[in-house]
């Protein structure tokens, strides 16, 4: 096992990561910007150095100063949890030439799925189906063919993109041309890869997601499923496990997951997105090739620990469980807790927390990295932690979660916590009825 590992990441996801690393006896150094000098994993690992100043792309996404420290340290492996430097294949073979290992999916799994594109092409040959779409456009006129094909309203989506961005809605063929052009522009200003592909625009779906474990050597793992409907701006706001799929459906949607990962020799862990409509036909949007910040539902109700998991395949131990060996139990929820004000168009409230007291007691599990006196810094995501609360049904876990919230205090910035306390007692949400158009649709917002 490794002695030593460097954690290239912020927030709850680094603390996450040291806390895994220290039951298993492994030490840490965490990598920080000027920003997050005085945040809880700069001050819980037992190394720290310093990599930038605030702005990601000279801190967070330096690669030159991330890999300068891990020599320096003497790490052995990275970490990048998700975000930053999670899905770059060039990254990951950067650590590879420089002897560090990297805590992760190989290059070649992130080079073939890493983009939309890549994807769409691997679930298709390996029978999974996918959205009506297409492969990278090339042109205004290849666009406005295959709309007309696929039907109005499409989506133009950045082949590249993640978090939410990079996607337009196209409603008829005049607005294609123009919004081609600019979605092309945005990606190659966002995500440096002006690829653009297209699919059929679902309006009203739910976002299912499978959870998979792969040793590299063709076995691969399901750790269940992940409902996270409940979204804004294409991001996800509470997530939670099983879905309320019927039983056959679920069945099916894993084997299909299960499926693609095997058809890539899948190592590590990772989630295939799909979206599904009202009658239960499911297409495979993406596959995320890293840890995603909802894996904590599926831990509570697998009781494993997916860190763990990663950083056992990546130091050589392989996949020591079987498909049987892995058994879910109960109801787990997700709320993500951001700093950003629900009223205000999800506007972000950075600044300093007063005093904070998180919630306890049966089933409940805090993961963040605030603390009283902490000041939020305003240059990244607006997560500020997350309530995970588990119990034997659904019903019960609601309850949880409400109490949970209920006893949360997050004093200075504005927080999601009151709107999840109204999404609690909401009676479709209560029924499980819920499409990421739910916001809109339920709570007028
Ligand atoms: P996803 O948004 O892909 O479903 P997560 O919510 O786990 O998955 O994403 C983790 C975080 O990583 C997001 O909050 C987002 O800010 C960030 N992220 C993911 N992919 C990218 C990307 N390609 N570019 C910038 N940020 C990203
Ligand atoms: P990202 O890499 O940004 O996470 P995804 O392809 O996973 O991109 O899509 C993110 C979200 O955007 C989905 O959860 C869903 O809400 C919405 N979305 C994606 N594809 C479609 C589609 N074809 N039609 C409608 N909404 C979509
Ligand atoms: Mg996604």
């Amino acid at each position: 096992m490794f002695k030593k590992i460097l954690i290239a990441n912020r927030g709850e996801i680094a603390l996450r990561i040291i806390r895994t690393a220290r039951e298993m006896g492994i030490k840490t150094v965490v990598v920080y910007s000027t920003a997050d000098e005085k945040s809880l994993p700069v001050l819980l690992a037992d190394e720290s150095v310093c990599v930038g100043p605030p702005a990601s792309n000279q801190s967070y996404l330096n690669v030159q100063n991330i890999l300068s420290a891990a020599l320096m340290t003497g790490a052995e492996a990275i970490h990048p949890g998700y975000g930053f430097m999670s899905e770059n294949p060039d990254f990951a073979e950067m650590c590879r030439e420089h002897g560090i290992v990297f805590i992760g999916p190989t290059p070649e799994n992130m080079h073939a799925l890493g983009s939309k594109a890549g994807g769409r092409a691997i679930a298709t040959a390996a029978n999974v189906p996918v959205v009506p779409g297409t492969g990278v456009l090339d042109s205004v006129e290849e666009a406005l063919a295959a709309a007309k094909q696929i039907g109005y309203p499409v989506l133009l989506k950045a082949s590249a993109g993640g978090g939410g961005r990079g996607q337009k809605v196209i409603r008829t063929q005049d607005e294609l041309a123009k919004g081609f052009n600019q979605a092309q522009e945005e990606a190659r200003l966002y995500f440096g890869d002006p690829a653009i592909i297209m699919e059929k625009f679902l309006e009203e779906f739910r976002h299912v997601e499978v959870q998979v474990v792969g040793d590299g050597k063709g076995h691969v793992i399901h750790v269940g499923e992940r409902d996270c409907s409940i979204q804004r701006r294409n991001q996800k706001l509470i997530e939670e496990a099983p879905s309320t799929l019927p039983e056959s459906l679920r069945q099916e949607l894993l084997a299909a997951g299960v499926r693609l990962a095997v058809s890539v020799n899948y190592t590590g862990a990772g989630t295939l997105e799909f979206i599904m409509d009202r009658d239960g036909n499911y297409y495979f949007m993406e596959m995320n090739t890293r840890i995603q910040v909802e894996h904590c539902v599926s831990e509570m109700i697998s009781g494993l620990d997916l860190i763990r998991l990663q950083i056992e395949i990546a130091a050589g131990l392989g996949l020591n469980l079987t498909q049987d060996d892995v058994k879910l139990h109960g109801h787990a929820i997700e709320c993500r807790l951001n700093a950003e004000d629900p009223d205000k168009d999800f506007r972000p409230a950075a600044g300093k927390i007063d005093d904070v007291h998180f919630a306890g007691g049966p089933g409940v599990r805090v993961d963040s990295h605030c603390y009283s006196g902490y000041v939020i810094p305003p240059h990244y995501d607006s997560l500020i932690g997350k309530l995970i609360v588990h119990h034997d049904t659904r019903e019960k876990a609601i309850e949880r979660m409400k109490r949970s919230l209920q006893e949360t205090v997050i004093q200075g910035p504005k927080t999601t916590i009151p709107l999840y306390i109204r999404i609690m007692d909401n009676p479709f949400y209560r029924r499980g009825a819920v499409m990421t158009n739910f916001l809109k649709t339920r709570m007028e917002m």
